[in-house]
Formats: C-alpha cells, sequence, structure tokens
C-alpha cells in the first residue's frame, strides 16, 4: 500500500522498517540509531510528533514531500514509540494513543474502499464487501468491539445472519478506532540498556511532554465552564486532584465525579476530557459510562449521591467542619457560593443568623469587605480602633451551626478569638465559609491565623466582624 506513512501502527509499515536492515537485526540496531546522525530527522520528528499529540494538534505535523520523507516519517513513528516506553508517564501516554487514533480514524473515513479493506485486515478484521456494506465475521467484531459492548454495539444489536455482521464506513471505521488505541497504549517493554539510552538521549523532551500534558489536563479544567473548584468539597478536590496525579480511581469515586459535574452544568465531552489522563483510560469504556450516567444514551439521568453514600462506598475522605453541617455534596457547594451574592442578601442572612439582633443600622452599615490597607495590629490596639486591622490570633473555639429561615437553611459558623493582649472575643456570625474553613483548620492545628477583623457592637457585647482570613 503506498502512503504507509499515514499508518505507521500497521505490521505492514513496521516491515517497511525492516526492510531497511538485514532481516531480524532491526531490534539489536536500535541502541545505534539512537545516535546515528543519518536519523536526526528522524529523531525529532518523533519528538515532534509526540508533542503535537500530547497539545492536540497534529494538524501541525504536515506531510511527506518525497520516499524519503515517507520512510522519516515510519522511522520518527519507532522512535516514538521508543520513547513513550521509556518514560511511562500515563498521562502522555493516554493523550498521544486517544490524539493519534482520533488522527487515523479522521484519514480513513476518507479512504477509497480498498484501502478500508486493507487496513482492516492488517489491523486482524477481515471485511468484504456486500451490497455496499462490510461483512465482518462475528468473532472478528466481538474481538475487535471487547470494550464497546453495550448499546447499539451489543452482537444481538447487530443483526448477525449466517455469523457475519454488516457495517456501514463509520461504523467500521469506529470499530478501527478502537484497535488502533488498544494497540497505541500497549508499549513493549524496553530491554534495561536501551531504555536506560532513550531516557537519558530525550530527558529533556519528555520533561517538556509532562508539562504539555499537565497543560492539557489544566486546559481540560478550565473548559469546565464556570465551575469554580474553590467551592467544591473535600471529597470532589481530593479524587480529582488524584485523577490529575494518575490515580485509579475506584468506578463509585469516577460516578460520584461524573454526576456532581453533570449536577453542575458540565457537558459530557467536558467530563472526558478530564478522564483522558487516568492511568486506566480507555475512551470508549469512559464515554460509555459518561454517556450513560449524564443520561445522554440511557435517557436517565443519575443523581450525585449524598453523604451518607458516600461515606458507605468509602468515597469520602472525611468531611471538614462544613460538611457536618450539610447531608449532600451539592448543599456544600452551594453554600460556598455564599460569597457570591448580593451585598443587601448577605447582610439580612448575618442578621437572620444572629437571630435578628442588633440594631438594624450596624446589620444595614456592616462592611462586607477587607480594605487592602489595614494595618497590622494586637486585638487590645484592634478593638480601641476605629477601621478594620489585620491580628494575628487564636483560635479558641469553633462551632459549625445551621438555622432555619424563611424556609432555608443559613449554614454559618461562629468562634472565639484571641491573642496574648486581649480575653477571647466571638465573632459575629461567619456566613462565608471561605472565611469561617480557614479558622476551624487554624483550630483543628493549634496553629495562629492572621484575620482582618473589625470590633462592633452587637447590643451590649463587642463583637469581632471577620473580613478576611489568611
Ligand atoms: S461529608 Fe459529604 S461533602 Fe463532605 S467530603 Fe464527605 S461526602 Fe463530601
Amino acid at each position: 500500500m503506498r502512503d504507509l506513512w499515514r499508518y505507521p501502527f500497521l505490521p505492514a509499515a513496521h516491515a517497511e522498517i525492516e526492510k531497511m536492515y538485514p532481516r531480524g537485526q532491526l531490534e539489536s540496531q536500535l541502541e545505534k540509531l539512537l545516535d546515528d546522525p543519518l536519523y536526526g530527522e528522524a529523531r525529532a520528528l518523533a519528538v515532534e510528533r509526540l508533542n503535537a499529540a500530547v497539545a492536540d494538534r497534529m494538524e501541525s505535523l504536515g506531510t511527506p514531500v518525497d520516499e524519503r520523507d515517507e520512510e522519516m516519517y515510519l522511522l520518527s513513528y519507532l522512535f516514538s514509540r521508543l520513547i513513550l516506553s521509556a518514560q511511562a508517564d500515563t498521562k502522555v501516554i493516554n493523550w498521544v494513543g486517544v490524539t493519534e487514533a482520533l488522527r487515523a480514524e479522521r484519514t480513513l473515513k476518507d479512504e477509497e474502499t480498498s484501502i478500508l479493506l486493507y487496513v482492516s485486515k492488517q489491523l486482524g478484521v477481515p471485511v468484504k464487501v456486500v451490497e455496499g456494506k462490510f461483512q465482518v465475521h462475528y468473532t472478528a467484531y466481538l474481538t475487535a468491539t471487547k470494550n464497546l459492548r453495550t448499546g447499539k454495539w451489543k452482537l444481538v444489536n447487530r443483526g448477525v445472519v449466517d455469523g457475519k455482521v454488516m457495517l456501514d464506513q463509520r461504523t467500521l471505521v469506529r470499530v478501527l478506532r478502537e484497535i488502533v488505541v488498544e494497540h497505541l497504549q500497549d508499549l513493549p517493554e524496553l530491554p534495561g540498556k536501551l531504555g536506560k539510552k532513550v531516557l537519558e538521549r530525550f530527558s529533556n523532551d519528555m520533561e517538556n511532554m509532562q508539562v504539555m500534558a499537565k497543560e492539557r489536563q489544566e486546559r481540560a479544567l478550565r473548559e469546565l465552564g464556570q465551575l469554580d473548584f474553590g467551592k467544591a468539597p473535600p471529597c470532589f478536590s481530593g479524587h480529582l486532584a488524584d485523577l490529575q496525579e494518575g490515580v485509579n480511581l475506584p468506578h463509585p469515586a469516577r460516578f460520584f465525579l461524573t454526576t456532581f459535574l453533570t449536577a453542575l452544568g458540565q457537558e459530557p465531552e467536558q467530563i472526558m476530557e478530564l478522564y483522558a489522563t487516568a492511568p486506566d483510560f480507555k475512551e470508549s469504556v469512559t464515554r460509555y459510562q459518561v454517556e450513560h450516567i449524564t443520561g445522554k444514551i440511557s435517557g436517565a439521568e443519575y443523581d450525585t449521591p449524598s453523604c451518607s453514600s458516600l461515606i458507605s462506598q468509602g468515597v469520602c475522605p472525611g468531611g471538614n467542619a462544613l460538611c457536618r453541617e450539610i447531608v449532600h455534596p451539592l448543599s456544600y457547594y452551594r453554600t460556598m457560593a455564599e460569597r457570591e451574592k448580593p451585598d443587601g442578601v448577605k447582610r439580612k442572612r448575618l442578621r437572620l443568623a444572629a437571630a435578628g439582633s442588633g440594631d438594624a443600622k450596624l446589620w444595614a452599615q456592616l462592611p462586607l469587605k477587607a480594605p487592602a490597607d489595614a494595618p497590622p495590629r494586637s486585638l487590645a490596639a484592634a478593638l480601641r480602633a476605629d477601621g478594620p486591622s489585620r491580628v494575628s490570633l487564636q483560635v479558641e473555639h469553633f462551632r459549625g451551626r445551621s438555622t432555619k429561615a424563611g424556609g432555608k437553611y443559613i449554614r454559618w459558623a461562629s468562634a472565639r478569638l484571641a491573642d496574648d493582649t486581649s480575653p477571647s472575643l466571638e465573632t459575629l456570625p461567619l456566613t462565608q465559609w471561605e472565611l469561617a474553613l480557614p479558622l476551624a483548620h487554624a483550630k483543628s492545628r493549634g496553629e495562629s491565623v492572621e484575620v482582618t477583623l473589625l470590633p462592633v457592637k452587637l447590643g451590649n457585647q463587642s463583637r469581632l466582624h471577620v473580613l478576611a482570613v489568611s
């Protein structure tokens, strides 16, 4: 077949490379090829190929202009496999596998029938054209679709006749993509000496690829619409961090992440991007799971599990102070959104949390933002000052609370703060948990914390109004 460079993963492409060496000697020559100046271009192209795949810009690779160029393309694929095997970075391997397979799928969609038949055969799926469709033996179909055994991919839904399955071109190409991904992610183990040499030669390039894989992961996170990770509960943040670190997440944790993100308005495609760097990422399986859970193919959208379910499934890592006031991870997210409410609503909720005590003027004029230039003071000096001060304090007591008002819950906290210049004083209600949580954290660790505060009178009692915590 001409144009083998388009499909360098085919056995025929490998055979082309082997022709350049006396039979069976390619393996023993690999170490030399890593240094040979003749192959500098192919090595550079291999790095460029991997970079393009990790960064999802395969179109930037260009196409070979002559036969020698095509040879370099084939060799570059061989070098790229060596580099991937040696560095064993799951994120990089998964991105490369998925992006290269998608590129192959795009190319195959426009191929003539004869090329499709050839590529299918090479990939272990012999196909015959019958009445404009592609006929595959059911055993080959089952092997090729082992990760797609649901819904329309099930053999019973394909209409098997005489042991044969009929596929249209689009479906056949999709099946071939499965095989290509599997092949690309199945890397050979390199002999110790060769692996060491590849590592030495390409260590800088590998570091670059890892940085790019991280950037792609971060981009996937940014593309998660308006989602504010600062509001997410520990169960979400912890598992998301694990996912990014390449830790294998058990199914209940993935189910939770998917339903949580869906409830916050994320699309299946965005969620897929997030999973793409998981070490056991299988595009088809993950896509099916995500689309099933989000209701895209099942028609039934699954709800985010409650805290009690997540605790019993081992998904809850142990909550924080806010977790003790809620029963559902989505309540956590909504409670953390207090800061986005209009100032009038915030003041009203503060007053309700304080059970209406204090005069109306206090609540109407209460500042809600910390000035950037609040001076550092001791607590005793801060109590005498007219404006806000920054004070380093110990948290003597912290308590989360829930108040039902107007049919809705207000989750808030109170704390007693002190330094060695003043006895401890209670705070005004803390309805913004981004202020309350660092105080709870400091209390549990016995650490001091810097608080921007304003002394206020609530009835005849002095209270500390917390404006910022750092
Ligand atoms: S208590 Fe609930 S919200 Fe908090 S970490 Fe556990 S499961 Fe998540």
